[in-house]
C-alpha cells in the first residue's frame, strides 16, 4: 500500500507538472483530492491494514495530500501570473499618449436663449410664472377672448385631447391663471413649451415662447413700447432699428407687431428677411378688457400689457441657423457649437 501511495503521488506530481491551463489544474485536483477521488480512494483502503501500521501509512497518505494540494496552488499562481502578464504586454499601454480630454455637456441652445431672454426682464422686476402644457380649453382660449367658433381659433391649428383639454398653443393661459389668484399689480413672465401641428423649417410641432404681462394702474401702451425696446436692444445690440406695426390679436386691444431690422443683411434685404430689411420678432398689445372682465380685474382701473415671443426664432436670428429642425435633431456636432 505504501508503494501504491507513492507511485499515486508521482503521476500526481508530474500531471501538474505538465499541465498548461488552470481548467487542466482544477481537473487533477479533482480527480486525485476529490470526494471520490484516487487519494481518497487509497486511504478508504487504510482500515484493511494491520492496526500497527496504521499511523505511519496515515501520516504518510497525509503528507501526499498536503504534496499535491500545495503543488497544485503553486501552478494555479504561476498560470494566474503568466495570463497577466501576456494581457500586459498585449494591450501595452503607451504612457507618452495625450491624456483623454472629459467632454463637458453644455445647455440646449433653446434652454441658453431663454435663460437669456428672462435675465434681462428680470432686471425690470419681472418674475416667472408657470403653467400646465395640458391645458383647459377655457384657459387657452375662452378666457382669452377666444369663444368656440371664433374665427380666430383658425390663426391656430391645435392639437386637442378631448372636448375640453388641448395641447397648449401658447403661453397665454398661465396670464390667466396668475391674474386669477393675484391682485394688480401683475409683473410676470411664463416662459415653456407650447404645441401646434406644424412641421417645416421654421415651425416644429413642440416649440418654446416666453410670454410677458404687466397690469398696474395707468399702464401705457408707451411702458409697452418701452420695455420691449429695453428688450430688443439688450438682446440684439443698441444700435439695433425697431418698428411697431399694428395687428391683431383677440386678447390684445390696440395689438402690435414688433420687427427689429435685418441681423443678417442689416436691412439691405436678403432671403431671410425676404428682401423686406425687417424681422418679425415678436406680438403684443394692450390687454383687451374682456380678458380683464374673466377674471374680475375691473378694466376701469387696471391697465395692461402683453407680450409673445417665440424663443427658437430669437435663437435662430441671434446665431444665424436656417432650419429650426436642427434644434431637435440631438445632434452634438451641432448642439457643441453653444
Ligand atoms: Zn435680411
Amino acid at each position: 500500500m505504501k508503494d501504491a501511495l507513492e507511485n499515486l503521488e508521482r503521476e500526481a506530481l508530474s500531471e501538474i507538472e505538465a499541465a498548461t491551463s488552470k481548467e487542466e489544474l482544477f481537473d487533477i485536483r479533482t480527480r486525485y483530492l476529490g470526494r471520490k477521488g484516487l487519494l481518497t480512494g487509497v486511504l478508504r483502503k487504510l482500515k484493511e491494514v494491520p492496526p500497527d501500521e496504521r499511523p505511519i501509512l496515515g501520516e504518510r497518505s497525509n503528507r501526499a495530500k498536503e504534496l499535491i494540494a500545495r503543488k497544485i496552488d503553486e501552478a494555479l499562481e504561476l498560470c494566474e501570473a503568466q495570463s497577466r502578464s501576456e494581457r500586459l504586454k498585449s494591450g501595452a499601454l503607451d504612457v507618452t499618449l495625450p491624456g483623454r480630454s472629459i467632454r463637458r455637456g453644455s445647455l440646449h441652445p433653446i434652454t441658453q436663449t431663454m435663460m437669456e431672454i428672462c435675465s434681462i426682464f428680470f432686471d425690470l422686476g419681472f418674475s416667472i410664472e408657470e403653467g400646465p402644457e395640458v391645458e383647459l380649453d377655457y384657459y387657452n382660449f375662452e378666457a382669452l377672448n377666444i369663444p368656440k367658433d371664433h374665427p380666430a381659433r383658425d390663426m391656430q391649428d391645435t392639437f386637442y385631447i378631448d372636448d375640453e383639454k388641448v395641447l397648449r398653443t401658447h403661453t397665454s393661459p398661465v396670464q390667466v391663471r396668475t391674474m386669477e389668484k393675484q391682485r394688480p399689480p401683475v409683473r410676470i413672465l411664463s416662459p415653456g413649451k407650447v404645441y401646434r401641428p406644424d412641421s417645416d423649417v421654421s415651425h416644429t410641432p413642440m416649440f418654446h415662447q416666453v410670454e410677458g404681462l404687466l397690469v398696474d394702474r395707468s399702464i401705457t401702451f408707451a411702458d409697452l413700447k418701452g420695455t420691449l425696446e429695453y428688450f430688443l436692444h439688450n438682446m440684439f445690440g443698441s444700435d439695433r432699428s425697431i418698428r411697431f406695426r399694428p395687428s391683431f390679436f383677440p386678447f390684445t386691444e390696440p395689438s402690435a407687431e414688433v420687427d427689429i431690422r435685418c441681423v443678417i443683411c442689416g436691412g439691405e434685404g436678403c432671403r431671410v428677411c425676404g428682401n423686406g430689411g425687417w424681422l418679425e420678432i415678436l406680438g403684443c398689445g394692450m390687454v383687451d378688457p374682456a380678458v380683464f372682465q374673466n377674471v374680475g380685474y375691473d378694466p376701469e382701473e387696471f391697465t395692461g400689457f402683453a407680450f409673445g415671443l417665440g424663443v427658437e426664432r430669437i435663437a435662430m436670428l441671434k446665431y444665424g441657423i436656417s432650419d429650426i429642425r436642427l434644434f431637435f435633431e440631438n445632434d452634438r456636432r451641432f448642439l457643441s457649437q453653444f
